[in-house]
């Protein structure tokens, strides 16, 4: 993605939000509780009124990974919008002019999307497009974190009324293989995905076996990203069934190890955890040409980082059916405009320029608890 159109527009301001998202119910998961979404949402604009807004994916605690919203919030004010500031409004730049902080990749790739965003605008191309997507439309994925039976048997079934090809549940050691063998039976036709965030130990490659045995197409992160060992064992067990690296998919050369560790069949790519756009596309290309399967992850993302998702997953490579399904699935509020779905209840790939229409302003400001704008010193 070139910025020759805007390399010679700068970047005059950052706004930074944290806003409080209601969600329509907790989600629980191995890794924590969300309850609600403190979500981080950055503006860029240039001297001549252009604008282009980005996602931050940090939850708000670090126990996804090491990013937490609040957190986040500091390093783009404090560290990687001044480095931007008074610079070109050219996508490329980004990750340069930002390479000398260590990690904080979703920090990072809120910043890109902005950028992206407001260049793209300015070019008039819409992000799929740019990215080089085929897909017009693309299989919805619903999630359900852990929940007793019922309860996940009307969710599931929510999601399957709403459109959904795929679901995926949080698995973990004391919920798994007879809420996998119940969901399964009660849907038969579904898709079945395992998400266990990490949480069974290495010696547990058994237990994950018959858990998908009772019923999963594919699992996710069955074991904690270090235990190689453990994924190449389920792997070589060749259950029939995905063994999907997450949490491990920290970059193309991270993939490369799973992939000659044999420690898994495919890859979940998140913008966020791949520092933005440019490292998730660098990312698909490497996990394509090592053979392994691809699905886009969520991190109950605003309409805004839906939309990214949405072109993400559009793209050729993209194999197997990921976590893209409308915002409306987790948030009662948004600020941003949301995914839309046909009447088969795939995901429409969006067409309009830039990375997604600017949020609703009334909304934005009702829903902000922190605001802060940098500009050049
Ligand atoms: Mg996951």
């Amino acid at each position: 993605m070139t910025g020759d159109e805007t390399r010679d527009v700068t970047l005059e301001a950052i706004e930074i939000r944290q806003l409080a998202l209601e969600l329509r119910r907790p989600m629980v998961a191995a890794h924590g509780t969300t309850t609600r979404r403190d979500l981080v949402v950055v503006r860029v604009s240039t001297a001549d009124g252009r604008e282009g807004w980005g996602e931050c994916a940090a939850l708000a605690a670090p126990t996804y990974s090491s990013e937490f919203a609040e957190g986040a919030l500091v390093v783009i004010r404090d560290h990687l919008a001044p480095r931007l500031l008074a610079g070109p409004l050219d996508p490329d730049h980004v990750a340069a002019a930002t390479n000398d902080i260590v990690g904080h990749p979703m920090a990072k790739a809120a910043v890109e999307m902005a950028v992206i965003d407001a260049h793209l605008r300015t070019v008039g191309i819409p992000l799929a497009a740019a990215l080089g997507a085929e897909a017009s439309t693309v299989p919805q994925g619903g999630t359900v974190g852990e929940a007793d039976l019922d309860d996940l048997l009307d969710q599931v079934g929510a999601l399957v009324e709403a459109g959904a090809r795929r679901v995926k549940l949080k698995i973990r050691p004391g919920h798994d293989v007879p809420v996998v063998a119940t969901i399964a039976a009660a849907f038969p036709d579904l898709e079945l995905h395992g998400d266990a965030n990490g949480s069974y130990g290495a010696d547990q490659v058994r237990r994950v076996i018959h858990t998908i045995e009772a019923g999963l197409r594919a699992v996710e992160q069955p074991f904690a990203p270090s235990e190689l060992g453990a994924a190449a064992e389920l792997v070589s067990a060749d259950i029939g069934a995905h063994v999907l690296a997450d949490e491990a998919a920290t970059s193309p050369d991270a993939i490369e190890l799973l992939a000659r560790r044999g420690a898994a069949t495919g890859v979940v790519i998140k913008p966020g955890r791949l520092g933005g756009l440019g490292g998730t596309i660098e990312t698909l290309d490497r996990a394509t040409g090592l053979g392994l399967a691809v699905a886009v992850g969520g991190m109950i993302e605003s309409g805004l980082g839906r939309h990214a998702l949405a072109a993400v997953a559009a793209l050729p490579g993209v194999d197997v059916i990921g976590d893209l399904s409308p915002a409306r699935q987790w948030l009662v509020s948004d600020p941003f405009v949301d995914l839309a779905v046909d009447a088969s209840g795939d995901v429409v790939v969006p067409v309009a320029v830039g990375v997604a229409p600017p949020p609703d302003p009334t909304a934005l400001e009702a829903l902000s608890t922190v605001v802060s704008t940098v500009r050049p010193a």
